[in-house]
């Protein structure tokens, strides 16, 4: 995807270390102040290059003269009183506004980041799509809203998951570029098994990423037992059938020896009924795989509603009769519009409003 940004200065954050490496050369300098200014904005985290106290004085002007190091601020930060889950509204240096979210789970802190300003995919149950896609964000800007997360927080990010605004596989040769950026020794060196990347089912590209070979967590957002449910809501469904979405999924748990998540939110009486729970049992039987129901937020601009917890305590148990392994996501910050896209809308709506 194109990316298209009136930058006065360049993005020294996008570099990898290689590309940093080969920069260093041409600057006259050795090999291992590359290392050493990697180091410095990859595992140190460094937000300003007076920081970078065993680089010149020198070296540091003429890098900062050419490279400003951080892509993106924080705007705004909302912290749910329930939970502690925090909620980061972030701008790009063009102005653009995406999330990101901070959880504190029992097996360390998780951050859920956004892939793309806006998002075209138009699944009618999500705020995210509603003013369409500005742009793909830069795999600088992904790794930047992790960095600032973790010093924020003043604590280690265990787990990420690219689940925020937009579609990941929409933006894909960003995504793999962060994807081996977050996980470089040389870096924040998280392991790929604590990252998971969410579809809504490209199909094409789920095989692309499957023969990537990572160790990255596949989740598709299924959300319907059948395509006529799925139809109705994602209009990805027109392009792709559940039958090519499955066989897609028993690739990619093949070549990777992963299970796949599928994401399903419970829409009250679009797909909750004990019959969609008997139909998806039947479609995803037999593969290596997670169902996680969700339990929807409600989104003012739409009719959708959550189905009531009896409910799906019911469609879990039906799942659980057929030998499938479900959960039930826990709802992190239910007090600070934590659903996908509700904060970002929030802020344009009153921008353009005064
Ligand atoms: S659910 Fe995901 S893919 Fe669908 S519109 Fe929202 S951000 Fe895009």
């Amino acid at each position: 995807m194109e990316i298209d940004m009136e930058e006065k200065k360049g993005d020294l954050l996008s570099f990898t270390r290689e590309e940093l490496t080969e920069y260093m050369e041409k600057t006259g300098q050795k090999k291992f102040r590359a290392v050493q200014l990697y180091e410095w904005l990859h595992k140190k985290l460094a937000s300003d290059y007076s920081e970078m106290t065993n680089l010149s004085k020198t070296l540091r002007e003429q890098i900062s003269s050419e490279y400003e190091i951080y892509p993106l601020s924080i705007l705004d930060k909302v912290v749910s009183k329930k939970d502690g889950t925090a909620k980061y509204l972030m701008a790009t240096k063009d102005g653009g506004v995406i999330e990101s979210v901070a959880m504190n789970y029992n097996y360390g802190m998780s951050v859920c980041i956004s892939s793309q300003i806006g998002c075209r995919m138009g699944c009618s149950f999500c705020a995210s799509t509603l003013a369409g896609l500005e742009r793909g964000l830069k795999a600088s800007e992904m790794l930047a809203q992790v960095y600032l997360i973790q010093k924020d927080m003043n604590k280690r990010v265990d787990n990420i998951v690219v689940m925020g605004i937009g579609e990941p596989f929409d933006n894909y040769e960003q995504l793999i570029r962060f994807l081996g950026m977050i996980s470089d020794e040389s870096g924040l060196n998280i392991s790929q098994r604590s990252i998971t990347v969410s579809t809504c089912g490209l199909v094409d590209k789920m095989y692309e990423f499957a023969d990537e070979h990572m160790g990255v967590t596949l989740a598709v957002s299924l959300h319907a037992p059948n395509d006529d449910i799925r139809k109705s809501i994602m209009p990805v469904a027109n392009k792709y059938s559940i039958d090519e979405i499955m066989k897609a999924c028993r690739y990619f748990s093949d070549k990777t020896g992963r299970r796949v998540t599928f994401e399903y939110s419970m829409i009250h009486g679009v797909n909750d009924s004990g019959e969609c729970a008997k139909e998806l049992a039947g479609r995803i039987k037999g593969l290596l795989c997670h169902v996680n129901l969700i339990p929807l937020n409600d989104v003012d601009e739409r009719d959708y509603r959550r189905s009531p917890d009896e409910g799906i305590s019911v469609f879990q148990n039906i799942l659980q009769k057929y030998g499938i392994n479900v959960t039930i996501r826990k709802g992190m910050g239910s007090d600070i519009d934590a659903a996908c896209g509700q904060l970002r809308k929030k802020y344009i709506d009153k921008k353009v409003t005064g």
